[in-house]
């Protein structure tokens, strides 16, 4: 017997009751969008939603990934939705949205791994909503020659693409990603356009150590990265990975002052961060500084 481990009080979560919560859900629904909000059970969705901000995932909802924390479908995906683009940046214009970020499940069977589609999305999104600013969350288009020179020629606000644990973690967590392609990945994307920030996340709880997450910012911020999340794990079901422990919030703000100190322009570091998680209000707030 293997029960959902009881969650500490520090994470707590306010139930989806307000309007804008219902109108933002019936939006995703009319428009046929699929949110990671969602699929990902997101412990935020109701404060997010009822504050106009949403994570949208373009390219299906299954993934020819398995990773272990990660309650989205393994399978194979169906053939892309050539008029998704077009519904996200419209979706994203009736929303009145400041910054979105757009995500994607893994489509190892693509031959770009969705570059392509990231692209046109990006610029249906800048032609329906020019003053919206884009983030994207992308995969490692592992194995995708030219991918990722794609997805940054459609000039994305932010590049961001987690690493999610320390490396040592990656054959029971990332099974089918690798840690050094995917910190070379941020650096190329430095490389390309520096104009581009770059972002990326851990999830806390997994068994990492200390000196592990710090030897992971070292790596980001020699890769140049510029924003970090870093979050407590919270298991979706049973058949996913355990937590290890529940970090505790003071720990959480001692990764925070380490980051800082280590030159991160953004930082988020709560038991409640996701990787998009006040995305919207801290970039606009870099922006205004
Ligand atoms: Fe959606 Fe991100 Fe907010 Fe979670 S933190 S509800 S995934 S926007
Ligand atoms: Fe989930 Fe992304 Fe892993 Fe696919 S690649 S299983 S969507 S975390």
């Amino acid at each position: 017997d293997n029960p959902i481990q009881r969650k500490p009080a520090w994470i707590r979560v306010k139930a989806p009751t307000s309007p804008i919560y219902h109108e933002t859900r019936a939006l995703m629904r009319d428009s046929k969008l699929v949110t990671v909000c969602e699929e990902a059970a997101c412990p935020n969705i109701g404060e997010c939603w009822s504050q106009r901000h949403a994570t949208m995932m373009i390219m299906g909802e299954v993934c020819t990934r398995a990773c272990s924390f990660c309650n989205v479908a393994t399978g194979l995906p169906k053939a892309l939705d050539e008029d998704e683009p077009r519904r996200v940046g419209e979706a994203v214009a009736k929303m009145g949205l400041r910054h979105v970020v757009v995500t994607s499940v893994d489509r190892d069977d693509l031959r770009d791994g969705g570059a392509r589609h990231f692209a046109r999305t990006i610029a249906a999104i800048r032609e329906a909503a020019p003053g919206t600013t884009v983030e994207v969350l992308t995969p490692d288009f592992l194995r995708k020659d030219g991918a990722l020179e794609v997805v940054v020629e459609a000039r994305p606000d932010v590049f961001n693409h987690n690493l999610e644990t320390v490396p040592r973690l990656y054959p029971n967590i990332r099974p089918g990603a690798r840690y050094y392609h995917s910190l070379r990945l941020l650096d190329r994307v430095k490389r390309l356009d520096p104009t581009v920030f770059t972002k990326s996340g851990l999830m806390a709880g997994l068994g990492e150590e200390r000196i592990e997450v710090q030897q992971v910012m070292d790596d980001m911020r020699s890769a140049e990265v510029d924003f970090l999340t870093i979050g407590q794990y919270l298991q979706p079901t049973v058949k996913h990975a355990a937590v290890a422990r529940f970090v505790e919030p003071a720990e959480f703000e001692d990764y925070a002052a380490m980051a800082r100190a280590k030159g991160f322009l953004l930082v988020s570091a709560t038991p409640l961060t996701r990787s998009s998680y006040h995305a919207d209000r801290d970039f606009a707030a870099l922006q205004a500084a």
